[in-house]
């Protein structure tokens, strides 16, 4: 495809592993945007965003859908739809909406939490049985269940399918709505072979990136019942997220759910591909040991330094990962990543290894 050689990441020749947001616009991507047919979108006068919006709600199995800045706009939105201040969601600890954007439940909504831990990320049914509070005047209000799928911090696994029904069930069938941050949702239909809208069809509303391994340059859709979906048109405005001539970002979000969602499974591979080096390197720890979709995590032994030396020792050689605790890394494959930046990345991985602290 010559799309893929033309692009100027590899031109770099870096290898970035730290993110799937790290991936540049390619060529094909870029002429979408180029010719894309535009207009003022805060006056619902842009059919490119038009399209967009209408196309993944059909992909969701939704109503409608909005499109947004970011995944962290889509997620504070949802919040506002389902709770009031006073009111309390329940989320996986390690999730991005409590973890990764400032509290913005509470900062900007006046929303509490309940974080649920879980095993990479992944909640099972007996963890929620005591989390909805009493009605008491002592207590905020239990409103919204709130899952992540497939899960970030918890090494890009996915919810198992009836596990994650049951939860739903569980929480509408006392009066909870959900909420499904799909930021990576589409890794884990590409994974599983589950289509998009049997795991939607459990949650009140779901958002999605199109900048993460789909590979656009910008921006999330939150979808939904009509009605919420109006809604949220309110709140985004009110966020500052009224974007104007934006058909030239959702050209990008199109031509990306054209192109670059079979393809996850390539990531997926590589992932494996990756994680199957970094297991047999003496000093490195896959955690958690199984690989579901396009993110690995790996500790490293102190006597490779801290894992922040050791991912300068990397970028030091061209290969560049994530530091995310004192001895945890995160790698993560993406459009901009291929067979062969794996091969080369575990040959550097090995070097650094290798060379104990001498390496570093
Ligand atoms: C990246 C991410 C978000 C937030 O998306 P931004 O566009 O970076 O704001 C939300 N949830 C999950 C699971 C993510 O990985």
């Amino acid at each position: 495809m010559s799309d893929e050689r033309s692009r100027p990441a590899s031109a770099a020749g870096e290898l970035d592993f730290r993110s799937d947001t790290v991936t540049r616009p390619t060529a094909g991507m870029r002429q979408a945007m180029a010719e894309a047919a535009v207009g003022d979108d805060v006056f619902g006068e842009d059919p490119t965003v038009q399209q967009l919006q209408e196309r993944i709600a059909a992909e969701l199995g939704k109503e409608a859908a909005l499109f947004v800045p970011s995944g962290t706009m889509s997620n504070l939105i949802a919040v506002r739809l389902h709770c009031r201040p006073g009111d309390e969601l329940i989320c996986e600890a390690g999730s991005h909406v409590y973890i990764y954007e400032q509290g913005g439940y509470a900062q900007i909504n006046g929303t509490a939490v309940w974080p649920v831990p879980g095993r990479y990320g992944i909640l099972s049914l007996d963890q929620l049985q005591d989390t909805v509070r009493g009605d008491n005047p002592h207590l905020p209000r239990t409103r919204l269940l709130c899952l992540e799928n497939t899960h970030n911090r918890g090494g890009g696994r996915i919810q198992p399918y009836d596990t994650l029904a049951a939860l739903c069930d569980w929480a509408h069938g006392r009066g909870l709505r959900t909420h499904l941050d799909g930021a990576r949702l589409f890794n884990a239909v590409v994974a599983t072979g589950i289509e998009a809208p049997r795991w939607t069809r459990h949650f009140d509303t779901v958002g999605v990136c199109f900048s993460k391994g789909l590979g656009a340059p910008v921006g999330s859709a939150i979808a939904g019942p009509k009605a919420l979906i109006a809604e949220a048109l309110r709140h985004r405005k009110v966020l500052g997220g009224g974007m104007r001539q934006a058909g030239v970002l959702a050209a990008a979000a199109l031509y990306a759910l054209e192109h670059h969602v079979a393809r996850l499974a390539d990531d997926h591979q590589n992932a494996r591909l990756l994680a199957e080096g970094i297991r047999s390197l003496d000093r490195l720890g896959l955690e958690p040991d199984a690989i579901d979709t396009n993110i690995v995590y790996f500790r490293v032994h102190p006597s490779c330094g801290t894992a922040a030396q050791f991912c300068a020792a990397l970028a030091a050689r061209g290969l560049r990962m994530l530091p995310l605790g004192p001895a945890l890394v995160r790698a993560v494959t993406h459009l901009d990543v291929s067979r062969d930046d794996v091969a080369r990345a575990l040959e550097i991985l090995a070097e650094v290894v290798g060379g104990g602290a001498g390496g570093l």
